[in-house]
């Protein structure tokens, strides 16, 4: 049995009724990307799969293992932000998306598959001359031209050809705790007393442990 189906990804995610859109990330990211686009389809896949809708829901937390554009989308799509703790971030370099819902224990994993457009050679050439500020304007305006369609197609592209969508098993992870403040014994700064590390006898915060406070202008 070999049914010919044509895929409705396109109409499935014009659909969904999220009141923020992919405007929405641009504005808060700065730019449009591929990178952006992917992280934008990966949380709204990943709310559909564990039925969570924003904003009403602060219950799913998102692990992202890269810290690159699609991190972006996440926050404004699926309102997992670094502020409330929601998001965490393991940049090991991956474009894959974890998702947990803290409401039922359930989680999906999202990766995508390789990008054929932005992830070749020529492609990797041509960022790296626009980027170093060598690129001539037809070349600037054929990498542009390049990146604009690979984001089109990431949007609009049927899931299944463009991201993997597994059920997981994990553990809940940690909720941000309330920490007590303690004044840092060197720079004089408040301090979350978790957060403090003991030099000689002095209960200081990590940056002064570290050596790398930022220093004061004269
Ligand atoms: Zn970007
Ligand atoms: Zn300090």
């Amino acid at each position: 049995m070999h049914e010919h189906e044509h895929d409705h990804g396109h109409h499935h995610h014009q659909n969904t009724p999220h009141a923020v859109t992919f405007d929405d990330c641009i504005r808060f990211h700065g730019h449009s990307c591929p990178g952006l686009a992917s992280g934008y389809r990966a949380a709204t896949a990943a709310m559909e799969a564990l039925g969570v809708v924003r904003p009403e829901d602060e219950d799913l937390v998102a692990i992202c293992e890269t810290d690159a554009c699609g991190v972006d989308a996440i926050q404004v799509i699926a309102g997992t932000t670094a502020g409330k703790g929601n998001l965490i971030i393991h940049d090991y370099g991956k474009h894959a998306f974890t998702f947990y819902n803290r409401k039922d224990g359930k989680a999906v994993r999202i990766t995508f598959h390789r990008n054929e457009q932005t992830e070749t050679g020529d492609f990797s050439a041509l960022r790296a001359k626009v980027f170093s500020g060598k690129a001539t304007a037809e070349e600037t305006e054929e990498f542009h031209k390049l990146m604009h369609k690979a984001t089109v197609k990431v949007l609009h592209a049927p899931a299944d050809s463009i991201m993997k969508i597994e059920k997981v098993t994990m553990d809940a992870p940690k909720k941000a705790r309330i920490f007590a403040s303690v004044t840092c014994e060197c720079c004089g700064e408040s301090v979350a007393d978790a957060k403090t590390r003991q030099v000689n006898g002095k209960r200081v915060c990590i940056p002064c442990a570290e050596g790398t406070h930022p220093e004061k202008k004269e």
